[in-house]
């Protein structure tokens, strides 16, 4: 495991001293990156005072406007959520997460989203992750405290760093980079694209393909090279499409 390639991002957050809870929860556990996605009020009093100590951690956090800067250079992204199945998404409890995530870290940028205190994340939001995390509660209140939250999976990772470099590290044992999170969102759009150009996807009745299909690629993991493949495959089905078009065009015998 390596602490320094996880980054806890914390998207939307209203109360600031939540987000100085957060800091000292991650502090305590050994880890340093935090990353505040349109935090509603920030920098604040009341987020120092409640870093205490940890007022490094919120010195050096990182302010960006959108979630995709936060994490586009990642390329395996865990998202929490206090409901268990908002979306049906591959789920793990945060002892089991903590496992992939420790794994993951040793060589991939790993990060790991909470939401809103009101809201949670939106499913967009969930969509955009490998993994979800649950928390297991009792089942009359799901819904823990953020920086609560952040404090259990930092937790569960800090139990987990004691097991250094474990042997089931998906990516000791491929031989090319996992496909980031940025290249996936192209390939994504690219997608999207080519499958309404061969009228797969009908734009106005798009029902949850695209979601079906980001829960595919996201479950198998594509590398670098996999996803320059299927870019590739898009790009040739788009110039044949084109063709046909022009072809039609042009009449049948001109
Ligand atoms: N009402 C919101 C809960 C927001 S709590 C909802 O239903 O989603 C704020 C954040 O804390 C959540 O977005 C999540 O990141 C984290 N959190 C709270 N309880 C959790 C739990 N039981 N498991 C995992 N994350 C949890």
């Amino acid at each position: 495991m390596n602490p320094d390639n996880i980054r806890i991002v914390l998207v939307n957050t209203s109360h600031p001293g939540n987000i100085g809870g957060v800091a000292r929860a991650m502090k305590n556990m050994g880890l340093e990156r935090l990353v505040l996605v349109a935090p509603k009020d920030y920098p604040s009093e009341q987020a120092n005072w409640r870093a205490v100590s940890a007022i490094d951690v919120l010195k050096s956090a990182v302010v960006v406007p959108t979630l995709d800067e936060a994490i586009q250079d990642c390329q395996f992204v865990v998202g929490t959520s206090a409901r268990e199945r908002r979306i049906p998404w591959p789920l793990l409890d945060a002892r089991s997460c903590a496992e992939r995530i420790a794994s993951a870290s040793s060589s991939e940028q790993v990060a790991v989203l909470f939401g809103r205190e009101d809201r949670g994340l939106t499913n967009d939001e969930l969509k955009v992750c490998n993994l979800h995390l649950n928390i297991p509660t009792a089942e009359a209140y799901s819904s823990l405290n953020l920086a609560m939250a952040v404090q259990i999976v930092a937790y569960e990772l800090k139990m987990q760093s004691a097991a250094t470099d474990s042997p089931t590290d998906a990516q000791e044992q491929w031989d090319t980079p996992f496909a980031s999170m940025e290249n996936m969102e192209r390939f994504y759009v690219h997608l999207e694209e080519t499958l309404t150009d061969i009228e797969f996807l009908d734009p106005t009745a798009p029902r949850q393909l695209m979601s079906r299909l980001r829960r595919l690629y996201s479950r198998v993991r594509l590398d670098e090279m996999e996803l320059n493949i299927l870019r590739g495959i898009l790009t040739e089905t788009q110039k044949w499409v084109q063709r046909g078009q022009d072809q039609e065009s042009d009449g049948p015998y001109t």
